[in-house]
């Protein structure tokens, strides 16, 4: 008689993985604000009112409400100059009582995103993207902060004690804000890495050498069952609204989930760890 085994893949879980991480971040917030006297506050400035960013603030002030941190939102209005814009950043570097600063990306096109970051005071740099912040990660520096996707890729995975330590990796995608910081992240930690793009010539011949695949393009669908062989490990970074609004990833989940052998699902998977993770920064800020 012939026995069919079939392969379940292990989910996992960011919203879990975070509660494991969140004792130490409250202890760390209670420490602070008994020596300080202050409340750990973080400072994010938004320009106009995208309806995805105002949903990415207003998780953040949730979890901040969480763990006893606070966030001091500024929402400019989308016509601001790049000057004023500026000028709002450098107030905050001013100010005692912040001591994180983000810039809510996408910035609208007639600002450069890259002086308004660029004015942040590298040591209140929350996100990790300042120029003097970028050499330091890149150069693998052990306290550099990390832009907190990679942080949190870096995190969910050492939760469910996956080593990137001598893997192969394949990250897709090469944004400063996601494929690059976690492509540098695996390089830091010790991994192979090929960073794959809208440019590469064959995705699934890439993709199948991977041990594990990290993907960031924002593409609903792209990884299939033709881009993956058993017992990878799959994060999915992406995220997508589809024409009925469901929040999906990168990943065609259950084309490969009988393939595979863990997946990031898409809610609730690299997304929770990225909050967490842009709070670490804060708390080590
Ligand atoms: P981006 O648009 O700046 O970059 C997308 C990248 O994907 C580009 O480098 C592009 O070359 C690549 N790409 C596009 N189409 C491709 C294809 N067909 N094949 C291979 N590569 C392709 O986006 P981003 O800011 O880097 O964000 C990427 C995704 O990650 C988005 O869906 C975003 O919403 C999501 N995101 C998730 C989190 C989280 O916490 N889970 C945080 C930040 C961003």
């Amino acid at each position: 008689m012939l026995f069919v085994v079939k392969m379940q893949s292990i989910i996992l879980d960011g919203r879990k993985a975070r509660e494991a991480f969140m004792p130490q971040l409250v202890e760390k917030v209670k420490a602070f604000s008994s020596v300080s006297g202050n409340v750990p506050t973080l400072a994010i400035i938004q320009v106009g009112a995208r309806a995805d960013s105002d949903s990415y603030v207003r998780a953040k002030k949730a979890f901040a409400e969480r763990i006893g941190a606070a966030v001091k939102h500024m929402q400019a209005d989308e016509n601001i100059s790049e000057t004023d814009l500026i000028g709002i950043v450098r107030e905050c570097n001013a100010e005692h009582d912040i001591q994180g600063i983000i810039v809510q990306l996408p910035l609208p096109a007639h600002i450069d995103k890259d002086a308004v970051i660029d004015a942040i005071d590298p040591k209140k740099d929350a996100d990790g993207l300042t120029a003097a912040n970028i050499r330091r990660w890149l150069g693998g520096e052990k306290d550099a902060i990390f832009p907190a996707t990679a942080r949190g890729v870096s995190e969910i995975m050492a939760h469910y004690g996956m080593k990137l330590f001598g893997k192969k990796v394949v990250v897709i995608g090469r944004s400063m804000l996601v494929g690059k910081p976690v492509a540098a992240m695996c390089l830091n930690e010790g991994a192979t890495v090929t960073i794959c793009h809208s440019k590469t010539a064959d995705l699934a011949d890439e993709t199948k050498t991977a041990d594990i695949i990290i993907s960031a393009a924002g593409k609903p669908g792209l990884v299939g069952k033709e881009h993956v062989r058993r017992g990878q490990v799959i994060i999915d970074v992406g995220i997508s609204k589809t024409a009925d609004g469901k929040l999906v990833g990168d990943v065609d989940f259950d084309a490969v989930k009988d393939v595979i052998a863990a997946i990031t699902p898409v809610p609730g998977g690299v997304g929770p760890m990225t909050v967490l993770a842009l709070f670490e920064n804060l708390l080590d800020l």
